[in-house]
């Protein structure tokens, strides 16, 4: 499993992507009394209700397994400019690159101006996900805050970690998008 205490020794930043995904990670961590918060930032979601409703979710599990939770939002729009010109792009291509680059973008910002060394995200869980993808923008956004912040490179849907987030849906009545976020995604 994902062992954060034998592999960093300060807090950490958990970018969240939405409920059902953190509830691979979120328990593990949370037993193992490992020192994280959290972080919501995720302006690809269409639309405005869904995107309540998915903060609305992690919100209820912030409360269930009390870890904080910082939320940065964003308007549809600045999503949809930055991945400007990939409107076509298939699922999983270059637009979801940009929207990784965004999102986890801004959970190392916040990392930087508040003073943690490490951040994680949830996209990890999803088996829809591109892990190395993910762990390259990464490595290319620390390099940018000078090393200052690393991504941590879980692998949250190992050891069974998707089937238990679906296990803790169930039990928490947590709500499962069947959509990945932007509208494109909904096509
Ligand atoms: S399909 Fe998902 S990851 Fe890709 S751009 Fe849309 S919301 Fe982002």
């Amino acid at each position: 499993m994902f062992n954060i205490k034998t592999e960093i020794n300060s807090r950490m930043l958990l970018h969240i992507c939405c409920a059902p995904c953190a509830l691979s990670p979120v328990p593990v961590f949370t037993e193992s009394a490992a020192e994280f918060d959290a972080f919501f930032y995720n302006p690809n979601i269409f639309d405005e209700a869904e995107l309540a409703l998915r903060l609305d979710e992690v919100k209820k599990i912030a409360g269930i397994f009390d870890f904080k939770l910082f939320i940065k939002n964003d308007e549809y729009s600045k999503f949809i400019n930055y991945i400007s010109g990939l409107e076509s792009e298939p699922e999983g291509g270059k637009r979801c690159e940009k929207c990784f680059e965004l999102r986890l973008g801004a959970a190392f910002e916040f990392a930087a101006g508040n003073g943690y060394k490490y951040v994680a995200t949830t996209l990890t869980t999803s088996p829809h996900k591109n892990i190395k993808l993910i762990n390259s923008i990464g490595a290319s956004l620390s390099i940018k805050h000078g090393g200052i912040v690393k991504l941590i490179e879980f692998d949250f849907k190992k050891a069974d970690g998707y089937k238990k987030s679906i296990d803790y849906c169930k039990k928490y009545s947590i709500y499962r998008q069947n959509y990945c976020g932007c509208h494109f995604s909904k096509r």
